[in-house]
């Protein structure tokens, strides 16, 4: 698994215009509008909020991107390789919290680092 060729695509697309990317505020921001829309969707379908009649059914996974590709955009933003970021986070997974959670009682997942 990588990230690589979905950071490079960002880039690309994002390469083709002046101002490549975005202050580091202003793609927070656009992260926050984008789980906001995420939030929506999922508040109309498993909560309270009822839709508007000018508004259509959203795509999860589209939303879900959404917020990928903003990430994406701040990750490159300041050179992050997130196959790196992603094998810390994995390695905090199975190290740090590898006990932290009950498990299954026929888990034979459990790894060793
Ligand atoms: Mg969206």
């Amino acid at each position: 698994m990588s990230f690589k060729n979905c950071q490079k695509d960002v880039d690309d697309w994002v390469n083709q215009f002046k101002n490549p990317y975005w202050p580091p505020l202003s793609i927070l921001a656009r992260v926050t509008e984008e789980v906001g829309e995420l939030g929506s969707e999922l508040n109309e379908r498993y909560g309270g909020r009822v839709k508007k009649s000018t508004e259509n059914v959203k795509d999860i996974g589209i939303e879900i991107c959404d917020i990928i590709f903003a990430l994406f955009c701040l990750a490159n933003s300041h050179k992050i390789d997130l196959d790196d970021s992603w094998k810390n986070v994995m390695n905090k997974c199975w190290g740090r919290d590898n006990k932290r959670f009950e498990r299954k009682e026929d888990n034979e997942n459990s790894k060793q680092v």
